[in-house]
C-alpha cells in the first residue's frame, strides 16, 4: 500500500532514505534547508515542499534525518499542529536522553515518536547488510514496518525511546575498539617487517570467530548472578600485559591496553 511519507533533511543519508521510499512506490514529500539538494529527488518523482512544516503536513509518516537533536527540535517544535496524531521517526543520531526528552514533548503533542539508529552508510541503504534500530512507539512502528523495511532490516529494540541510541553506540563502541586495535597492530607488525595487509587477512577471520562467541556470553551479562567466568583475571591480565609490553617494545602507544587491563572485564 502506497503511504504518504515525508523526509526532512536531504544530506547523504536523507537522500538515500528518500530514494528508497520512491523506489518502494510511496508518495514522498521532501524538504531540505538548502533547496538545491532536493532537485535530483524531484526528478525522481518526489514532491518538494516549501518549508519543513509543509512537508510534515503532507504526510502520515514523517521522517527526520538532519544533523543533530537541535536541528530536529528547530523544525519539529514549531510544527506541532502538522504532526499531531502522526507517526514521527527520528533517524537523526542523538543520545538516549535526547531521544527520551523529545519523547516527552511528543507525548504532550499526541505524536507517536520512534527513535532510530541507522547501522549503515548511505550507499548501503536498501541493501542486504543494512539494518536500522528502532525504539519508542511500538504501535506506530508496526503500522509502518513495511515502509521502514525499505531502508534495511528493521529491528525494534524496546519501548524506551533511548534504547535504539543505546544499542547504536554500544555496537559502535565494539567497532571503534576493533579499528583502534587493528591500526595499532598494523604498526606493531610493521616493526617486524610485516604488513597491515597480512594482519588483516589473519585478524579478520579470527575476529569473526570471536564475534560468534558473543551470544554465549550474553546470559551472564543479562543475569550477573549466573555469570560464569571463562578466563581467570590472572590469565587475562597476563595476556593484556603481553600485548602492552609488545606495543612498548615496538615503540607504540600502550594506552589502549592499559584501559583494558584496568577494567579487566575480560571474559
Ligand atoms: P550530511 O552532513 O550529509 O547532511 C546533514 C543534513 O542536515 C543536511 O541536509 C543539512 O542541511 C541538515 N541540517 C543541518 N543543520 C540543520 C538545521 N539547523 N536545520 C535543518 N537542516 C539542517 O549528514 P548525513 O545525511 O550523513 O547525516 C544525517 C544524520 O544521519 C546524522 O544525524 C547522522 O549521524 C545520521 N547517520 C548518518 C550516517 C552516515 O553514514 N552518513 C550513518 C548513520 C546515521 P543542508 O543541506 O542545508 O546543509
Amino acid at each position: 500500500v502506497a503511504q504518504r511519507v515525508s523526509v526532512i533533511g536531504l544530506g547523504a543519508m536523507g537522500t538515500a532514505l528518500a530514494k528508497a521510499l520512491l523506489a518502494g512506490g510511496h508518495e514522498v514529500t521532501v524538504w531540505n534547508r538548502t533547496p538545491a539538494r532536493a532537485e535530483a529527488l524531484a526528478a525522481d518523482g518526489a514532491q518538494v515542499a516549501a518549508s519543513s512544516a509543509e512537508a510534515m503536513a503532507a504526510a502520515d509518516l514523517v521522517i527526520l534525518c538532519v544533523l543533530d537533536d537541535a536541528a530536529v527540535r528547530e523544525h519539529l517544535e514549531p510544527a506541532a499542529a502538522q504532526v499531531r496524531g502522526k507517526v514521527v521517526v527520528n533517524l537523526t543520531t542523538t543520545s538516549p536522553e535526547q531521544a527520551r526528552a523529545l519523547g516527552r514533548w511528543a507525548a504532550a503533542q499526541q505524536v507517536e515518536l520512534i527513535d532510530g539508529g541507522i547501522m549503515a552508510v548511505p550507499e548501503m541503504i536498501g541493501g542486504p547488510a543494512a539494518f536500522v534500530l528502532y525504539s519508542g512507539a511500538s504501535a506506530g512502528f508496526e503500522r509502518f514496518r513495511a515502509v521502514l523495511e525499505l531502508f534495511g532490516r528493521a529491528e525494534f529494540v524496546g519501548a524506551d525511546l533511548g534504547a535504539a541510541a543505546m544499542y547504536d553506540v554500544s555496537i559502535l563502541g565494539g567497532m571503534y575498539a576493533m579499528f583502534a586495535a587493528f591500526r595499532q597492530g598494523g604498526a606493531m607488525v610493521r616493526s617486524t617487517g610485516g604488513s597491515a595487509a597480512r594482519l588483516a587477512a589473519l585478524m579478520g577471520p579470527f575476529l569473526q570467530a570471536m564475534a560468534s562467541l558473543l551470544e554465549g556470553y550474553a546470559p551472564g551479562i543479562d543475569n550477573p548472578a549466573d555469570y560464569v567466568q571463562q578466563q581467570s583475571d590472572e590469565f587475562t591480565a597476563a595476556a593484556i600485559d603481553l600485548i602492552d609490553k609488545s606495543a612498548a617494545e615496538s615503540g607504540n602507544p600502550t594506552q589502549l591496553y592499559t584501559v583494558l587491563r584496568d577494567g579487566l572485564t575480560g571474559l
